[in-house]
């Protein structure tokens, strides 16, 4: 895992049909571990793990296949064990549910989890400029300030937006279109950067104590 990845909060609902995560194509020894992985549970293999840095601190979430793999090769050690296996010829691999990074890696805060899934995950699916709640399939990133005015792709200038409005909207500031934002767009911090942590890692009692909630 190197600093320039943008893999953070990205590991789940990956729209690819299989179950492989982005293999680790970093190193040769990296693919040849991905390799020995079963593949035989692919939900369970695309399950969130939350990744911290050697200081404890939470700073991504990967999915389950590319955690273990960071395990194998000795990046990175299990804090929390998910109750499942994963079984291979040989082996039963108690499946991660929360790695921490051996080495320190520094992390720069800003820019680094950009992503539409991210922006959505904010935004909570709902359309800014009507206010509805759609499945991510059906929204798409608004360009607050259109690009061709010189809108930046920022946090602060991109909403989830239903393709109506968005349609409707073409290529107008919100108040040449009539129409009103939500809410004004927060920028990413660190209080993004956990909140998206708790929204995928809801379900897994483990993180908390990690994530402070
Ligand atoms: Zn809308």
């Amino acid at each position: 895992m190197s600093a320039r990845r943008s893999d953070y909060f990205e590991s789940r609902g990956r729209r690819s049909p299989d179950a492989t995560t982005p293999a680790p194509a970093d190193s040769p020894a990296g693919s040849r571990i991905h390799n020995t992985i079963p593949l035989r549970r692919p939900s369970l293999m695309q399950e969130p793990v939350l990744v911290l840095n050697a200081t404890y601190e939470p700073i991504n979430v990967t999915a389950v296949r590319r955690a273990m793999v960071l395990m194998l090769k000795g990046v990175a050690q299990a804090e929390e064990l998910h109750a499942s296996e994963v079984h291979s010829a040989a082996h039963a691999h108690r499946v991660p549910s929360v790695i921490r990074l051996l080495a320190y890696r520094h992390i720069p805060q800003q820019s680094r989890a950009l992503s539409r899934k991210n922006i959505l995950l904010r935004d909570r699916n709902t359309c800014q400029f009507c206010g509805g709640v759609f499945p991510s399939s059906e929204l798409t990133l608004d360009h607050v300030v259109p690009r061709s005015r010189g809108g930046r792709s920022s946090w602060e200038n991109l909403v989830a937006c239903c393709y109506r409005c968005n349609n409707s909207k073409g290529d107008r500031t919100p108040e040449e279109a009539g129409l009103k934002l939500a809410r004004r767009p927060r920028p990413f911090t660190l209080h993004t950067s956990r909140q998206l942590m708790r929204l995928i890692g809801h379900r897994d009692e483990r993180w908390r104590k990690y994530l402070f909630y």
